[in-house]
């Protein structure tokens, strides 16, 4: 059973779409990877900051998944990381209201010592430098180091961000980032650009229309998929990714073979996030229902035409 380490936000969440609107509720990148990725057969444990307003109860959710929340800081008097985000009637576009970073601010991670050898290293959304560090305290190069990122970290941290991409084994970024972050409007090109820039693998994302692995010229692809009812996509792209690389440190094969199957367990994942607001629909989310899933999945993108 191969070890997760996940880095990324554990924050309040409070979103609106065209279907409701909530209060301050659990969300945060490191938080949908860590559901997701709880999926699997791994041994994970997540690094993040909160503040003393974060409920205890939140916390137990992490613990009861077997997830290490140890190197969780809980700062006295801090203020937990708040994002809020409003969705455009589509719900594949949307506004970003506000980002309060508060104890992200001055965040050091401290990786904790059972979890500094760990094989697969999960690179949630949050201050490259953050996730630099955290790749700096791993005592051998882990067999893959996955990172994801937003336009906001271009926008503030443009050439930390670029520093850490050359780092590491694969970037999952969404379609307007890829462009954003090479200039290229064609995704083809964009992800060449980024394999340039050191990353072996892109996945980038299309939110309902699927995700693209690109590797040394090949190009994968899984469709997301078609749901009767979306409800809310926050937090889709890191239960894909949490997904994706709770398969891999399952199956510790980071083959290109191997990646293909990761991608589409991390659209299955992506699939239910959407189902429900936050993290209410992973928290319930049993076994058979993703099985029953990736069949679906396999009937979606199968056919049978006979190549000459
Ligand atoms: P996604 O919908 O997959 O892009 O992820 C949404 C999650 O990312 C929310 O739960 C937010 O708390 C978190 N988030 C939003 N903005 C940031 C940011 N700038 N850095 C880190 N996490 C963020």
């Amino acid at each position: 059973m191969g070890k997760l380490l996940i880095v990324g936000t554990v924050a309040f969440d409070a979103i609106e779409t065209p279907f409701g609107k909530t209060d301050k509720i659990l969300g945060g990148a490191a938080t949908f990877i860590g559901l997701a990725a709880s999926q699997f057969k791994t041994s994970s444990a997540i690094v993040s900051v909160v503040g003393d307003d974060f409920p205890g109860e939140y916390l137990d959710l992490f613990t009861k998944r077997n997830i290490d929340i140890s190197g969780i800081d809980i700062v006295e008097g801090g203020k937990t990381f708040f994002w809020s985000g409003k969705y455009h009637n589509d719900l594949n576009s949307r506004d970003t209201l506000s980002t309060e970073l508060n104890v992200l601010a001055n965040f050091n991670p401290i990786v904790p010592e059972n979890f500094r050898d760990a094989s697969v290293v999960m690179l949630g959304n949050l201050h490259p430098n953050i996730q630099k560090e955290v790749i700096d305290q791993m005592v051998k190069r882990p067999k893959l180091i996955v990172m994801d990122t937003m336009n906001y970290w271009m926008n503030h941290s443009w050439d930390e961000l670029v520093e850490v991409i050359k780092k590491v084994d694969v970037l999952t970024i969404n379609d307007e980032e890829a462009r954003q972050l090479t200039n290229e409007y064609s995704l083809v090109r964009a992800a060449s650009e980024i394999l340039k820039m050191g990353p072996r693998y892109v996945v980038i994302k299309k939110g309902e229309h699927g995700a693209l692995l690109f590797h040394e010229g090949h190009i994968f692809f899984a469709p997301a998929l078609p749901l009767e009812e979306v409800f809310d996509p926050t937090g889709a792209g890191d239960t894909f990714a949490g997904g994706f690389v709770g398969y891999l440190a399952e199956t510790q094969n980071v083959s290109f073979n191997n990646l293909r199957n990761a991608v589409i367990h991390g659209a299955n994942l992506a699939s239910f996030c959407v189902e429900k607001f936050g993290t209410e629909r992973l928290e319930e989310l049993k076994k058979q229902e993703l099985n029953r899933r990736l069949h679906q999945f396999r009937e979606l993108t199968q056919f049978d035409i006979e190549l000459q």
